[in-house]
């Protein structure tokens, strides 16, 4: 993943490698934060409200102070896709509670990081063809306590990442202690099962997904039969079709779950009608 060379750090403008950060951060010493990544198409910015109702959503169930002014991160973020001459890119926003060693917050001001970052070349080819995702049960340090707020402590992420590296796979799919499937280390998880589209209950725990909800915007358009459940993984490897969805990914067919098979190998129909559809929307 590539940043790209110009990046924002409290609407300064600074280039890549230019120190920023005192030893004291909180980011680096306690994952105090909160953070959204964004799909800019064509040099437009994709679903801006949406991100924005979740970072101060996520905000405030982690209680940094921090006031959103949605123009100056809609310009800064205009004004870094001109700096880098840019038009197709994710842009993560980064927001942490500053600079303070000692748990209690400090007195010390939030700060906000804006920055674009390349998308894969692979993920068109996943599109088409599809990807091998492992299951992650009793997944490490996973205990769903921030209740879809979307923030910087990402470990448990990341050890599950090792893990579907190892095993060859692009996703791992996170299985709760109670035995219900949950969400990918960085995607919703959707299955197909005669005719009807189901996906995790936000109850859960998960985060809930922009492009999921799109995904059920769409199905309600469509007049797709959906459904949001606690589902165990039986129902998820028994299914016709699997597709896991995200801001960078869109929707990616999962071909096959540990060793177990998926509809024929192929992408599902269903999957990727939704994928067009999505596709007509971002650009729309
Ligand atoms: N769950 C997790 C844990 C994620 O990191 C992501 C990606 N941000 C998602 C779900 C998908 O969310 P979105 O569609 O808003 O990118």
């Amino acid at each position: 993943m590539k940043v790209y060379r110009f990046f924002s750090y409290n609407f300064k403008i600074f280039k890549k490698g230019e120190k920023l950060f005192s030893i004291e951060h909180r980011g680096l010493n306690y994952g105090d934060g909160v953070y959204e990544t964004l799909r800019v198409y064509d040099g437009r910015i994709f679903a801006f409200k949406e991100h924005m109702e979740r970072l101060k959503k996520s905000l405030d169930v982690v209680k940094i102070n921090f006031s959103v002014n949605e123009r100056k991160i809609e310009n800064e973020i205009a004004n870094l896709l001109k700096l880098n001459r840019v038009k197709n890119c994710a842009v993560r926003i980064v927001i942490t509670r500053g600079n303070g060693l000692g748990l209690p917050p400090p007195k010390g001001k939030p700060d906000i990081s804006i920055m674009l970052v390349d998308i894969d070349k692979k993920i068109e080819e996943y599109q088409k063809r599809g990807i091998k995702a492992i299951l992650i049960e009793n997944p490490r340090l996973y205990d769903f306590s921030t209740r879809g707020a979307k923030t910087i402590n990402f470990l448990p992420n990341v050890l599950g990442s090792i893990e579907f590296e190892k095993n060859g796979a692009q996703e791992g799919i996170f299985v709760t202690k109670e035995g219900f499937i949950a969400e990918g280390t960085t995607s919703n998880v959707f299955f197909v099962k005669d005719g009807i589209l189901k996906t995790p209950s936000l109850e859960i725990g998960i985060l809930a997904g922009i492009t999921r909800k799109f995904i059920l915007d769409i199905a309600r358009e469509q007049k797709i039969p959906f459904e949001e459940g606690f589902y165990k993984k039986e129902e998820l490897l028994s299914a016709d079709e699997v597709f896991i969805s995200s801001t960078t990914r869109e929707i990616v067919p999962v071909i096959q779950i540990d060793d177990k098979k998926i509809g024929d190998r192929r992408a599902g129909s269903l999957t990727l009608s939704l994928l067009s559809a999505f596709k007509k929307k971002v650009l729309s």
